[in-house]
């Protein structure tokens, strides 16, 4: 048997299901895939994240006796190219997203494939409620999966011992440059690895379920890109988090919380159209102001949280999980701007980027989505960025400017433009009168389904 391992978001070596159903021959390969990097700016930060992983996993390959042969191409020119070199077939992991379901449908034309979900605990097409039909509500969804969470570890995948590396040049190793990237600073935890930030969480996971919310504190565990990469499987995040000695309650919390990336894949993998449009069918009339969009990306709407985790994500392509809900909120109640603008926003510039749990939380946001915010619910930023930044330390550290600015003007609309000393940005909107806009919108669209 001769096989190609086509390592894709899965940049490890332990329990890996890939390596786990590999036999005797084997081509371990990474693509750098330039239908997908032509599409991306050259100082984007997760193309530096992925060749460092990259190279830590050939390193790692070469400790159980493989090594990685990495191309710069296309997958179809690539697999062309090995065609002639007769293998049986490649084995690789499973994504939804449309462009790899399409990409995998033509590389199927030239060799054999078997694929393995193997960035997810729960294999989404096994798991339907008694009348066969999918989950579309998370509480009802993770309680029927109390037969894995509930359990103390499940089973990983071992690395057979007797696996050949077959001879090929696993040498020639295209540089970023020659990539057309630029290396790029890393926020600081991405230069750990999944183990370290486990620790770090550990020594913080009994305050979790306070601490999660406030995000001018590091109270979360910061694997998200680790687990979108692969550099880490949620089986083993799960068999780690359940032998930390910590308080039940958060351990349960946290397995809880990463439930939600295995809802939003299979609400992915069930209703792929929620790709591209409302989960829930109703029609809203978007306002889609370009101008109001570009202040919204750019951190100029004069709303200090929402500049400030805007300005902050478009420098380190990250943010908390609580200033995603802010400005997601933000963007497609008051300003009434269609979610997959912002959608897209996001995706092209944050680190931790999964299609599904990205469409899945734009749509929950935008009350389109299964298991939506109720579309009256609507943060107001100002009371939002006063209970979890009171003394404004975020926004004063993303905003010098607003430094000497008291706190409380900082959480109160039209508070900071009130001191005509700060060059700041006007509002764009009134948060009272988008509110009412949204509400009234959001009522008509409903009450025509
Ligand atoms: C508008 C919006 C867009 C988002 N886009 C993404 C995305 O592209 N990729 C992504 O991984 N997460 C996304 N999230 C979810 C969440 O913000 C991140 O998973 C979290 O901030 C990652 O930080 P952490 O690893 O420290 O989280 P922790 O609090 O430590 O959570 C542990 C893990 O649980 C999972 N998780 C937690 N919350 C969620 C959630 N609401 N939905 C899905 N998974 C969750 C993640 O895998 C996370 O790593 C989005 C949320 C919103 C509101």
């Amino acid at each position: 048997m001769k096989q190609i391992l086509w390592f894709r978001r899965d940049l490890r070596v332990n329990d890996s299901e890939i390596l786990a159903n590999a036999k005797d021959e084997v081509l371990p390969i990474f693509i750098f895939d330039k239908d997908i990097l032509e599409k991306l700016s050259k100082d984007d930060k997760r193309v530096t994240f992925i060749y460092q992983s990259v190279l830590k996993l050939k390193k790692e390959l070469k400790d159980i006796g493989l090594d990685l042969a990495i191309f710069y191409s296309t997958p179809v020119e690539v697999f062309k190219s090995l065609q002639k070199d007769g293998f049986d077939e490649v084995l690789a992991s499973i994504d939804y997203e449309q462009y790899s379901i399409r990409r995998d449908n033509q590389i199927e034309q030239i060799v054999s494939m078997r694929r393995f979900l193997d960035s997810f605990i729960l294999k989404p097409h096994t798991h339907t409620k008694k009348d066969k039909t999918p989950y579309k509500v998370f509480t009802p969804f993770y309680k029927s999966l109390n037969y894995i969470w509930e359990s103390e570890a499940l089973q990983e995948f071992e690395t057979p011992k007797n696996l050949k590396k077959i001879e090929f040049d696993y040498e020639t190793i295209p540089t970023l440059e020659e990539m057309g990237f630029e290396k790029q600073g890393l926020p600081e935890f991405l230069n750990k690895s999944a183990d370290e930030l486990i620790f770090d969480f550990s020594q913080k996971i009994s305050d979790y379920q306070e601490a999660r919310d406030v995000f001018y504190k590091d109270g979360t565990s910061n694997l998200a890109v680790h687990l979108r990469f692969g550099l880490i499987s949620p089986r083993q995040v799960f068999n780690k988090i359940k032998k930390l000695r910590a308080p039940q309650g958060q351990k349960d919390f946290y397995i809880r919380e990463l439930f939600w990336r295995e809802f939003y894949n299979y609400i992915l993998f069930h209703f792929p159209k929620s790709e591209t449009q409302n989960f829930n069918g109703i029609k809203i009339n978007w306002r889609n102001d370009e101008n109001e969009f570009k202040a919204w990306c750019e951190g100029n709407t004069g709303v200090p949280i929402i500049d400030a985790s805007m300005r902050y994500f478009n420098q380190t392509g990250t943010m908390h999980n609580r200033l995603r809900m802010i400005v997601s909120s933000y963007l497609t109640k008051n300003l009434l701007i269609d979610w997959k603008w912002g959608e897209r926003y996001f995706a092209s510039k944050l680190l931790d980027y999964e299609a599904s749990s990205n469409i899945g939380s734009w749509q929950w946001a935008a009350s389109t989505g299964a298991d939506s915010v109720p579309y009256f619910r609507i943060f107001n930023p100002y009371l939002q960025s006063a209970k979890f930044d009171k003394e404004a330390i975020f926004i004063k550290k993303v905003i010098p400017q607003l430094k000497d600015i008291e706190n409380k003007l900082i959480h109160t609309e039209g508070g900071v433009q009130s001191n005509l000393f700060v060059d700041y940005p006007l509002s764009i909107v009134s948060i009272s009168y988008s509110r009412d806009r949204a509400i009234k919108e959001f009522k008509r669209a409903n009450s025509k389904e």
